[in-house]
């Protein structure tokens, strides 16, 4: 199918807000989709090439790469950038205004576009910025300007055509006659609408578990206090919540292969993992799931920042499983002997889970204990805390596995940390509607006289403080690069985090986990008296009852 074909559909869906408009445009177009590109087609419409999948192209990078394209200097694209709020329509005003047209410029189809944007996150390592640059501006030579747009969209991953999950299951459901339910069933074990929409085509629309398929991770919602969670439940399992990794594990035979919470394939980043499952794992066949984390030398749980270098890692995997040891806490039977075992209750669950599994210092169970004792429940928790975990999860022992979902069956319980007054030395402009307001806000602590970066503050503010900040800030600008500013050290606010965390980013050496703005003390503090590196060090060492 050509490209341009996608491209004016989007630009259909991006024309109306009404969701039930939406759903019928998409509905007619998978209907007429060809077979053979329906699934790229359905992930496609909704601006991805693959579920939840992180391309890591920034704008200054797209901002390159325009120029490249269109061969005129980078300042350009980002005046445009400033005027229309979008680098899509930016790219589309100069592929209309450019001086030299392409040569033999070749009709895109979806399949070129799919390919090119696919291979992105594959690349890493030396020369792969340069990679991904001549991959993107391959596609955006050939592109007409409504493809551009679209392209460039696409690679950012901000299409702005406001086209969200349910809308594509009500139209999958819709095109192929189905209920949004069964559409819905199917989706959850096979992560992937393109393969649901193929199935519904077909009139082979199954909800069956697929080994080897990633089923959408059951989630949990947060209980503000454990007695509370406790309450909830007739029935209540307390285990350990880990820092670590959600991993599913499907065990066919002897072929292992390991899944991440965003359906990711990890086998390889985890040889020793694989290793495991075959001598631990009694069944044939299974789904099982459980928390990575990383340990040291005598098997105490780090920090998620340690794991996630094994995470990132494509290469020398043999060193770094010597280097950053691991450990996997199994919570959940899903699958075992062709059959779900998600309609079962935990309890049940639990206990199959336990039978099949020859435990060993590095594949073990969580901590779990089974009680509505409250003092039980309360001892249980400290434990987690002076052993350096996150906290408790309190589960329903009676619920079932609940695919893809915060249905309030699990309860994560954690302790909220004091929060910190810092003080804003900096900021970025945001982007698009958001260029004129700061949207992000370089934070720092004291230290003697001086101030020392903590981390960003951006996400969570909301328009109205992005909008009041930016007017106490924008005086106290003293330089700006691009889109980054200092600021005087004037303003303090007061920020809530989940944890301090090192990082060798910032001069303080720390950085914030989730920072919040809780309010802006300008009224009632001065610079002087903010937090210092002290106190955070303080807070550091003794959050989850960690001694350092
Ligand atoms: P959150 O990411 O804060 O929503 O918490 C949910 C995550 O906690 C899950 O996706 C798991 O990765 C993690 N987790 C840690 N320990 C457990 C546990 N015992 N049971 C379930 N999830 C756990």
């Amino acid at each position: 199918m050509q490209y341009i074909k996608l491209a004016r559909l989007y630009e259909e869906l991006e024309a109306t807000a009404k969701k039930l408009e939406k759903r019928d445009i998409l509905a007619v177009f998978y209907k007429q989709a060809p077979e053979n590109d329906l699934a790229i087609v359905t992930m496609m419409s909704m601006g991805i090439v693959a579920a939840d999948i992180d391309l890591g192209i920034a704008s200054q990078m797209m901002i390159r790469v325009a120029a490249k394209t269109y061969g005129i200097p980078e300042k350009e694209i980002v005046q445009k950038l400033k005027e229309t709020g979008d680098l899509g329509l930016a790219a589309e005003y100069f592929a209309k205004n450019r001086k030299q047209q392409a040569f033999f410029k070749k009709e895109l189809s979806i399949d070129n576009v799919f390919e090119n944007i696919r291979k992105l996150p594959e690349l890493s390592g030396s020369g792969s910025q340069d990679k991904k640059i001549s991959l993107i501006a391959e596609l955006l030579s050939h592109a007409q300007p409504l493809e551009a747009r679209y392209i460039v969209r696409t690679t950012l991953g901000d299409m702005r055509i406001g086209v969200a999950h349910g809308i594509v299951r009500d139209a999958i459901a819709l095109a192929f006659n189905k209920e949004p339910k069964e559409v819905e069933n199917s989706w959850n074990v096979t992560g992937d609408f393109g393969k649901v929409a193929e199935m519904a085509k077909n009139g082979k629309l199954k909800a069956d578990i697929i080994l080897g398929n990633p089923v959408r991770v059951m989630l949990a919602d947060r209980s503000p206090d454990l007695k509370e969670a406790l309450e909830e439940f007739e029935h209540a399992a307390i285990e350990f919540k880990l820092d670590g990794l959600r991993m599913q594990i499907h065990k066919d035979c002897e072929k292992i292969r390991l899944f991440s919470r965003r359906l990711d394939e990890l086998t390889s980043q985890f040889p020793e993992i694989v290793k495991w499952c075959r001598e631990c794992i009694k069944a044939k066949q299974c789904i099982v799931e459980g928390e990575v984390i990383a340990v040291d030398s005598k098997g105490n749980p780090l920090p998620f920042q340690h794991l996630s270098r094994r995470i990132q890692r494509k290469y020398d995997i043999e060193r770094m499983t010597k280097e950053i040891p691991i450990q996997i806490n199994l919570f959940d039977l899903i699958y075992l002997d062709g059959k779900s075992w998600m309609q079962k209750p935990l309890k049940e669950r639990w206990q199959r889970l336990n039978e099949i599994i020859k435990q060993s210092k590095t594949f073990m169970f969580v901590n779990h204990i089974e009680t509505k004792d409250c003092s039980k429940a309360e001892k249980f928790y400290t434990q987690a805390l002076a052993a350096g975990e996150e906290g408790v999860i309190v589960k329903n022992l009676d619920a079932q596995y609940q695919p893809g979902k915060r249905v309030g069956y699990w309860l994560k319980v954690k302790p909220i940390m004091e929060p910190l007054d810092l003080v804003i030395i900096g900021g970025t402009w945001g982007e698009g509607k958001r260029a004129n307001w700061l949207g992000s806000l370089l934070l720092a602590a004291r230290n003697r006289d001086n101030f020392a970066a903590t981390g960003m503050l951006g996400s969570g503010l909301t328009e109205e403080q992005m909008k009041d900040l930016t007017e106490k800030l924008r005086p106290l600008i003293t330089e700006e690069h691009d889109r980054e500013v200092k600021i005087k050290p004037r303003i303090v606010i007061e920020v809530a985090y989940e944890e301090i965390q090192r990082s060798p980013k910032y001069s303080s050496g720390f950085a914030l986990r989730f920072p919040r703005l809780l309010r802006i003390r300008e009224d009632e503090k001065k610079p002087e008296d903010a937090d210092t590196i002290k106190t955070m060090e303080k807070l550091f060492k003794n959050q989850r009852g960690r001694k350092k």
